[in-house]
């Protein structure tokens, strides 16, 4: 790059080149590095006059990500696409001149660290942010080496989050502490959990963070002098029994697991003991055990709780192994050693990286379950809920203290810390959950709400046609089981209202001597399903009727009015006064109207044009005219017939005529507003309006409306019918 005229050269950092590739030599991994110059290269034409709020170059930042991802198992593709991370998001290159350049694997990990962002039209910053993570884990859970590049990413994004302001940097560290560092210790890479918890506890209490960074330091040079004292007395030993290839290290706790066992158990810096930790590697499992022999002839094992563990003989169930001994040094002073074989240690250091095998592009054989349960988990949880709700089901089920049991098949399955059987058996299937009945825990019958213990090999008993207790809610763990119980209860508790529902209806159509299977049509219920509020099924009717939500009556009323063959409903109200003050006599329209007489509405059925009236011919208060189904018109008929007149009142040109009308509806907020704006759409005079709210969530209106004629009023009444909630209209007799 010798032609690059200074002012340029900042932008293509040539000692960053030789630093990746001298990282990528150390990690002794067979490589394409002309192939890896050309990323660089690609990287640093892209981002050429880009600087990061620090102010540096760019490039530096996907240079250091590389650097970061490089490690013995991510292949070439994995160190180019952290080179190309943020071109597609921030430069003009496109994902197609990737390919172009290097292959559509390259891109599609370009894809899968980019293609995440959710745009801002999507709704508020919080769902939003929600959504970008969910989207983020989602594609991270597809290919492993996404999850190493965006965990890299945020790596060095905090080494350089001076540039940031103190709020958008006290949300990238919370974020931090809350998904990234967990996932990568769910994916078992401690390297990059340690750095990233450090990072943010330097963010979030930077004061703490200086004084125990201090107080390490002091104490630093009394513990090197001690470790390597201890260093070469082990060296010795352990050449005299032919292990002179071992490898020894010395390794200090990170601080802010120092800061989190003070804080937990309130210990004094001074109390913590295992500052520091002398690790040996091996070839083989024998050669640890013979080394154990060799630490513990030379130093004292300290006796008690937490001193000694062979994850050798017995892995930790997510596959960790490793020899723990704490034992008394030369001076005194505690030591702790770690004995593990060179592939344990990968194993420990990069997690689930050790198990990818990039050649396939795919887990290798040996890949634990957890990756692939972590996979489903996100996948899962991903698909089911909002962006809110996304996140506590991941803290809950996914980053929580984790236990691992197994099936009787021997199968890996984590569950949250303190699951049940119930939730071993949904983590499995739904099915499964729904049909369990009972379970073994090493071969021992347990109660269900019994408590996994780590290793447990857990059989479940299952009957089909069980289901269910409302009680497993108490202790079922998982979000993930809680959420398919509480569907099932739901569909459950419908289904039986709903048949409870059916039988009051149905009884109560045959106490009114009618036929429930016609009445109960297909289409009835359709057309009354309709007609309720958020336009329900017809199966929801019943469901409604039998919660008590609607009553028996409103649904029989409503069958009946669709079933023409079913006898007209018998009159609501009782009578009301016969006679019409003098004022009210008026001059009807009507067939056979005699002249030079008043003629009134009787007050007890209140007429209008339309109905099927008669008159009675009143003693000097002119003639008075009286709906047919006037029960006051019935008993006038008994005793004084002759003064009964047949007439028609067909039309009445310019006249309203006032009519009571009972809407019953359900209870609501506005619900008044909506029934008197839409009386004002049909162009309807109200006269009077009264609310009576009912005990059972349900109120009933009585208007006093303007009607012309029969017609107008089944327009009002099948215009209010329509609108939501209302149960039933009914014209009432008089004014009653
Ligand atoms: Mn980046």
């Amino acid at each position: 790059m010798a032609h690059l005229d200074p002012s340029r050269a900042e932008f293509w950092p040539q000692e960053d080149l030789q630093d990746l590739l001298e990282t990528v030599r150390r990690v002794k991994r067979p490589a394409d590095y002309d192939r890896l110059t050309r990323g660089w290269e690609l990287a640093c034409r892209a981002h050429e006059g880009q600087r990061r709020k620090t102010g540096e170059a760019y490039v530096h930042h996907p240079i250091a990500v590389a650097k970061t991802v490089a490690s013995p198992r991510v292949d070439d593709d994995g160190i180019i696409a952290a080179l190309l991370h943020d071109v597609v998001e921030d430069t003009v290159v496109s994902s197609e001149e990737i390919e172009a350049a290097f292959g559509p694997d390259v891109r599609q990990l370009v894809d899968g660290v980019t293609k995440l962002d959710v745009p801002e039209s999507a709704g508020p910053t919080s769902s939003r942010e929600a959504e970008n993570l969910r989207r983020m884990l989602l594609a991270m859970a597809r290919d492993f080496r996404v999850m190493l590049i965006k965990l890299s990413d945020r790596l060095h994004n905090l080494q350089t989050i001076h540039g940031q302001n103190p709020e958008s940097q006290t949300k990238k560290a919370n974020e931090t502490l809350e998904v990234f560092a967990p996932l990568a210790a769910r994916l078992g890479v401690w390297q990059l959990k340690w750095q990233l918890e450090d990072l943010a506890f330097k963010v979030l209490h930077p004061e703490e963070f200086r004084r125990i960074s201090n107080l390490v330091a002091q104490s630093k040079e009394e513990r090197d002098r001690e470790l390597n004292a201890a260093m070469a007395i082990l060296r010795t030993r352990l050449d005299e029994r032919g292990l002179g290839h071992a490898l020894l290290m010395g390794r200090t706790k990170h601080l802010f697991s120092i800061y989190n066992k003070m804080v937990k158990q309130d210990l004094a810096f001074e109390e913590i003991l295992d500052l520091s930790a002398l690790r040996i590697l091996l070839n083989t499992p024998t050669e640890c055990y013979v080394a154990m022999g060799v630490v513990h002839e030379l130093w004292r094992p300290m006796q008690g709780k937490d001193m000694f563990f062979d994850y050798i003989g017995s892995p930790k169930p997510n596959g960790y192994q490793s020899i723990h001994t704490k034992v008394l040094g030369a001076n005194g002073q505690t030591l702790e050693v770690q004995i593990r074989t060179h592939r344990m240690h990968e194993v420990a250091e990069f997690g689930v990286a050790a198990h990818w095998s990039y050649k396939e592009g795919r887990p290798a054989a040996d890949t634990p379950a957890q990756f692939g349960q972590l996979r489903r988990q996100l996948d899962e949880i991903s698909r089911q809920g909002s962006g809110r709700e996304f996140l506590r089901d991941l803290s809950t089920d996914v980053f929580s203290d984790q236990v691992f049991v197994r099936t009787p098949k021997g199968d890996v399955i984590e569950l949250p810390l303190d699951s049940t059987p119930i939730d071993f058996a949904f983590r499995i299937h739904t099915d499964l959950g729904l049909k369990t009945t009972g379970a073994k825990v090493n071969g021992t019958m347990v109660p269900l709400h019994t408590k996994l213990q780590n290793g447990d090999v857990v059989q479940l008993i299952t009957r089909t046609g069980s289901s269910p207790s409302p009680d497993w809610l108490k202790f079922t763990k998982s979000r993930h089981a809680r959420a398919k119980l509480k569907a099932y209860f739901r569909r459950r508790g419908q289904e039986r209202n709903a048949a409870d529902g059916r039988q009051a209806i149905v009884q109560e159509l045959r106490r009114q001597g009618l036929d429930p299977r016609a009445m109960l049509s297909e289409e009835n219920l359709a057309q009354i399903a309709a007609k309720m509020r958020g336009k329900i099924s017809a199966d929801l009717i019943f469901a409604r009727v039998g919660e008590g939500l609607t009553s028996v009556h409103s649904v029989v009323q409503k069958l009946k009015e669709l079933s023409p063959s079913a006898p007209p409903p018998p009159p609501l109200e009782t009578l009301a006064l016969v006679d019409a003050p003098p004022e009210s006599g008026f001059a009807p329209s009507i067939s056979g109207r005699l002249d030079n007489v008043l003629y009134r509405r009787g007050k007890c059925c209140l007429p209008i044009p339309g109905d099927e009236v008669a008159g009675y011919v009143s003693r000097g208060r002119g003639i008075i005219l009286h709906r047919t189904i006037c029960p006051n018109l019935l008993g006038i008929m008994e005793q004084e017939k002759e003064r009964i007149q047949d007439l028609t009142w067909e039309a009445e040109p310019d006249g309203v005529f006032p009519v009571m009308v009972k809407i019953t509806a359900l209870d609501r907020d506005g619900l008044l507003h909506d029934v008197t704006a839409c009386l004002a759409e049909s162009k309807t005079g109200v006269l009077s309006a009264k609310v009576k709210t009912l005990p059972n969530t349900t109120a009933e209106f009585h208007f006093g409306l303007n009607i012309r004629d029969v017609r107008h009023l089944r327009e009002v009444s099948a215009r209010i019918s329509r609108m939501a909630d209302v149960i039933s209209v009914t014209r009432l007799f008089g004014k009653a």
